[in-house]
């Protein structure tokens, strides 16, 4: 399999508090990886520097082979999805789904064609013309998608984005996020704290702890043989 996000002796420090350290992370083509460990352990920053929304402080990040340690984020081949929606609260679902692709230039009938296609994808073309406030929480959290998807991004990357959802919506749109990874096939890092996603979710988990990988291995792999007592009490089974 060919990599396709590579980290690379990473490390991070936020003044004279270090947060991430020598992180070491190969993440294949179209493999769905989830980062799993308690608040606090790096997980959101480990994504942001991938992102090129937090600079690292030593080390490096490929994405398809390409150097982009230094690239700014538009330009690296990402589409991000947070836990809070950040939607446009002013503008219509169509508007929020175009607008990254307004900016971009993209001609009006390729902006139509990917907002068409993103919107019957996640199941949202009865509400293009809404706004954000007339949306419940799992309807905006696929508008959110939806505003990844339409960048036609190699790399999806989430940040816990069911977390502000009841337990219900949060099965489903679990479910919704496999369907669309095994739609498309492309790379997918998602973060969470929830044993329960990563399990259902990911081809590979990598257990997180105080800035540190513990483990980087099958979801039943890590259950049946966690590799310390840390990961068997996150996630490993109690023998
Ligand atoms: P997680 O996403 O796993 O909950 P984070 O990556 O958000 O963890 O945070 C890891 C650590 O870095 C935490 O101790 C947090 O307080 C600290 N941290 C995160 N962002 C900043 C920042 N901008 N400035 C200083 N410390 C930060
Ligand atoms: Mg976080």
């Amino acid at each position: 399999m060919n990599t396709s996000v590579s980290v690379k002796d990473l490390s991070l420090a936020f003044g004279t508090v270090s947060v991430l350290q020598d992180m070491n992370l190969d993440i294949g083509d179209g493999e769905f990886l989830v980062l799993l460990g308690p608040s606090g352990c790096g997980k959101s920053t480990l994504l942001n520097c991938i992102a090129g929304l937090i600079d690292v402080s030593s080390g490096q990040i490929f994405i398809n082979g390409r150097n982009v340690t230094w690239e700014e984020p538009k330009d690296r081949g990402i589409g991000m999805v947070f836990q809070s929606y950040a939607l446009y609260p002013q503008m219509t679902v169509e508007k929020n789904l175009s607008f990254g692709l307004r900016v971009a230039g993209m001609p009006k009938p390729q902006i139509a064609e990917r907002v068409t296609r993103a919107s019957e994808i996640l199941q949202i073309g009865a509400l293009l013309q809404r706004k954000p406030a007339a949306l419940s929480g799992g309807q905006r959290q696929r508008v959110a998608i939806g505003r990844a998807l339409v960048r036609d991004a190699e790399v999806f990357l989430f940040d816990e984005p069911l977390s502000n959802l009841d337990a219900k919506l949060r099965s489903e749109l679990r479910v919704e996020i496999k369907r669309l990874h095994q739609k498309l096939g492309n790379t997918m890092i998602y973060v969470t704290h929830d044993q329960i996603e990563a399990m259902t979710l990911a081809d590979r988990i990598a257990v997180m702890k105080g800035g540190v990988i513990q483990q980087l291995d099958a979801p039943q792999q890590i259950y049946n043989r966690p590799v310390n007592r840390f990961v068997a009490g996150f996630l490993g089974s109690p023998g």
